[in-house]
């Protein structure tokens, strides 16, 4: 499975590098996830990565900032959420600075379904600008449940194992999604395309949506 889904980024993406920040000390244990669900309708939690005076994330091919690329994606998959019948809450809807450790509390404090943190990528330093892939990123088995889900609708993109503060939960699945590289000009473009991300919104949403009916069968 894992080779064909690369083979296809690297004919979608063009120039291509396989993720390195894997934690391969710290195994899913491959039990089948404890997921309780606690709200109807299903209530997800969004959390645009980033925001305020010192929190810009990376900056764009264009210029553009990560934190307002991440804000406008995530109004875009709330927007296709309630669409689905589905109440969503964000940890921002501004240009405002959150804490990164306040940002799961509320959610946790609620007890929403699921935590989906959303950011858009840049190489680390050294490496190549042209640098290109999705990935989801998830700590424990029940937030992999979840990152598979969003992989799958996102195709082609991988399910990655990270250990990030907004994805340590062990109580309600939580996810961080690198929707593209907005230092590469063909992601950078996509990203501020409304008609584009609207479409990358719809398939985040769709994998949520899908992962949320798998817990109810
Ligand atoms: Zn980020």
């Amino acid at each position: 499975m894992f080779f064909p889904v690369l083979i296809a980024m690297m004919s979608l993406f063009g120039t291509n590098e396989p993720p390195q920040r894997v934690y391969s000390r710290l195994e899913y244990s491959g039990e089948k996830p404890h997921v309780i669900l606690k709200t109807m309708p299903p209530l997800v939690y969004l959390d645009p990565g980033h925001g305020g005076e010192k929190g810009h994330g990376c900056q764009g091919y264009d210029g553009r900032f990560e934190s307002e690329a991440n804000l406008l994606l995530a109004l875009d998959v709330k927007a296709a959420l309630e669409r689905g019948g589905v109440q969503v809450l964000m940890t921002r809807d501004a240009d405002v600075d959150v804490p990164l450790y306040e940002r799961a509390r509320h959610a946790h404090a609620i007890k929403a379904d699921c935590f989906v943190s959303l950011h858009h990528n840049a190489p680390a330093p050294g490496k190549d600008v042209m640098t290109r892939y999705r990935a989801v990123y998830s700590w424990n088995d029940l937030g992999k449940s979840l990152a598979d889900q969003i992989a799958v609708a996102l195709e082609p993109c991988q399910s990655l194992h990270a250990n990030f503060a907004v994805t340590r939960s062990d109580e309600i699945a939580s996810v961080l999604v690198e929707a593209d590289f907005l230092t590469h000009p063909d992601g950078c473009r996509d990203a501020f395309d409304p008609v584009v991300r609207g479409q990358i919104a719809n398939q985040i949403a769709s994998g949520i949506l899908a992962w949320r009916q798998a817990q109810e069968e």
